[in-house]
């Protein structure tokens, strides 16, 4: 990395929608930092997208993830994608694996967006996205409610951090129904028979693809320079239902 260019970091960048949100990106910024406890897994093959190991929920090791972009290149954006989920019901629900999504979830946006924020707003520009769910909206029968309260959440921390940071930063938030990623298709989230009901009952009839939410939450980094505190959902329709 050179000074005084432009960097973006996504977090949950190895899969899915943080994948496709790195490759949008490589467009808009001089250099893509990827946070993600799985690194690796993708051959980036390109000098301006870098990897780093982290945890969201550690706020030393992304302190020092981010002092490293930072040290050769403002950082201009922010995409607060990393997240689990895993079908439970309330009454398999423990406490540990409450705390264990919304530190993800929740806890995880907050400490990336704490570490960034300073710099954003000693150089006059930034621009935050937090991805969260229509699970936050309208809850979810297979995501358990700690998913869909940790999804909820991030519509209060984009409301505050959009209160707090301006003007010269930027936060709004992405709400994605379903898309096609390991977390959907891997997870015991959905069998393949509900997953085609769902899909043709939507006005799009069809699942989402990670490109369709990355193009948004590039147009909230980049262009959208009149938005923030604002949710946009991103899911074929699935909140007229
Ligand atoms: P995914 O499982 O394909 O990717 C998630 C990534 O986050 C993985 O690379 C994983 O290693 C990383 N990650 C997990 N825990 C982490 C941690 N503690 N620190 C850093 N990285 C961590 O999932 P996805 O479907 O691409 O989901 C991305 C985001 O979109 C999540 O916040 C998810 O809740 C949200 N979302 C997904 C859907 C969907 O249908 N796929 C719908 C609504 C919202």
């Amino acid at each position: 990395m050179t000074d005084h260019q432009r960097a973006a970091i996504v977090t949950g960048a190895s899969s899915g929608i943080g994948r496709a949100v790195v490759e949008r990106l490589r467009a808009d910024y001089d250099h893509v930092a990827c946070f993600d406890v799985a690194t690796g897994e993708n051959d980036w093959d390109d000098e301006r997208v870098h990897e780093f190991a982290v945890d969201v929920r550690d706020p030393d090791a992304v302190a020092d993830a981010v002092a490293a972009v930072e040290s050769v290149a403002d950082v201009a954006a922010l995409v607060n994608n990393a997240g689990i989920s895993r079908a439970v019901s309330l009454a398999d629900l423990d406490p540990d694996e409450w705390d264990r999504v919304l530190g993800v979830n929740l806890k995880g946006q907050y400490v990336v967006a704490r570490a960034v924020a300073p710099g954003m707003v000693e150089r006059g520009e930034g621009a935050i996205v937090n991805v969260s769910s229509v699970a936050g909206l309208r809850g979810s029968a297979t995501g358990g409610v700690h998913y869909s309260s940790s999804k909820a959440g991030v519509f209060g921390l984009t409301k505050g951090l959009a209160k707090q940071l301006g003007p010269e930063v930027r936060v709004n938030c992405v709400a994605p129904g379903l898309v096609e990623t390991p977390l959907l298709t891997e997870s015991n989230l959905w069998t393949e028979a509900a997953l085609a009901e769902y899909a043709a009952d939507l006005p799009l009839e069809r699942i989402g693809t990670p490109e369709e939410v990355a193009d948004v939450v590039a147009f909230l980094c980049d262009g959208a320079s009149y938005m923030t505190g604002t949710v946009l959902t991103v899911d074929g329709g699935s909140m007229l239902r």
